[in-house]
């Protein structure tokens, strides 16, 4: 450190409970980053992020036990902290697994007097400016972590050969949003949003930047779906079933990709054969409920959509938070 920077400190009764955050911390960028491998913004990642939380929660339990306070959205600030970090900047264990070093722990079970093996790590290297002098080992295969489960079980393809082809090193500038990856699990009831009789919907995306929203639809029997007139633009890609438009003659299947241009007015209706569908929708803006008429009666948005699905996904025991990873 230059001698022309100034340190100071910030004095503080609450040791226990900072001393724990810190191990929190610690938890998230040491460990998760050194599986990965990754820098420290991986664990703020779609797919790592659900295991990371529920690491620190795990965590928070044994610091509460000791008597330090840490509040419940302290995981989500640590992990906003981490995503806001250089992106090419690693934690020393990382760095050491990733260059094929000794982990600390290994140094540090390795013996005693003169049976002990000297502390080549990172931390050690840098201090003496003496790579040569690293203890190297082969290169270890990352480990993916690119697929968690919603219940932040990690899949991992232990015999999943190193391959020869590298991703680029920088993938998002540090302003970019957070990507999504979902594994979508249709077959869980409880992901299915009611949105009235025999009408469901699974959301995909809530895009709160833009007013948008991606959702799976599924419907089935006969009647009206919906009636209302669009003010931006929809697209719509058929998966299952048929369905249309009392307004057009047009029949939507399987494999049917639909434009709707702003401005359009329409009332779902499910086809009679096969009488159910299942349809990809993506909504670029807000929709306004119309009667038989054609006049207001009410609208609907990412917000509204978005505090529908809060409250659905609370009744439904998979939490209010658990719509917070499909928010852009
Ligand atoms: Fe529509």
């Amino acid at each position: 450190m230059s001698k022309s920077k100034t340190l100071t400190a910030d004095l503080s009764d609450e040791f226990l409970s900072i001393a724990w955050s810190k191990l929190l911390h610690n938890a998230a960028g040491g460990a998760v980053c050194a599986l990965a491998p990754g820098e420290n913004g991986v664990i703020g990642k779609a797919c790592t992020r659900p295991f990371v939380v529920a690491l620190m929660q795990e965590i928070m339990v044994v610091g509460r036990a000791e008597g330090a306070y840490l509040c419940d959205d302290l995981p989500d600030a640590i992990i906003a902290r981490h995503a806001n970090e250089r992106c090419d900047h690693w934690t020393c264990i990382a760095v050491d697994r990733r260059g094929g070093r000794l982990m600390e722990l290994e140094t540090r079970n390795a013996g005693s007097g003169a049976h002990r093996m000297p502390v080549w790590n990172s931390h050690a290297a840098e201090r003496r400016d003496d790579r040569s002098a690293i203890g190297r080992r082969p290169r270890p295969r990352p480990i993916a972590l690119a697929h968690v489960l919603c219940s932040s079980e990690i899949v991992i393809d232990p015999e999943r050969p190193e391959s020869p082809m590298k991703p680029v090193p920088h993938v998002l500038p540090a302003e970019a949003l957070e990507e999504i990856v979902l594994d979508a699990d249709i077959e869980d009831e409880r992901a299915w949003v009611p949105r009235g009789d025999n009408v469901w919907s699974l959301p995909l995306l809530f895009n709160v930047s833009q007013g948008s929203w991606i959702n799976l639809t599924r419907a089935k029997g006969e009647g009206v779906i919906s009636r209302h007139r669009h003010p931006a633009a929809v697209t719509a890609f058929t998966l299952e079933g048929a369905w249309g438009y009392l307004e057009h003659e047009w029949t939507a299947k399987a494999g049917t990709f639909v434009f709707e241009p702003p401005g359009e007015t329409h009332t779902l209706v499910v086809r009679p054969n096969p009488g159910h569908m299942l349809v990809l929708f993506h909504n670029f803006g807000p929709f306004i409920k119309v009667d038989e008429a054609g006049e207001t009666v009410g609208y609907e948005d990412v917000f509204t959509r978005l505090e529908a699905t809060r409250a659905h996904y609370d009744s439904a025991g998979l939490g209010a938070d658990f719509v917070s990873r499909l928010v852009r």
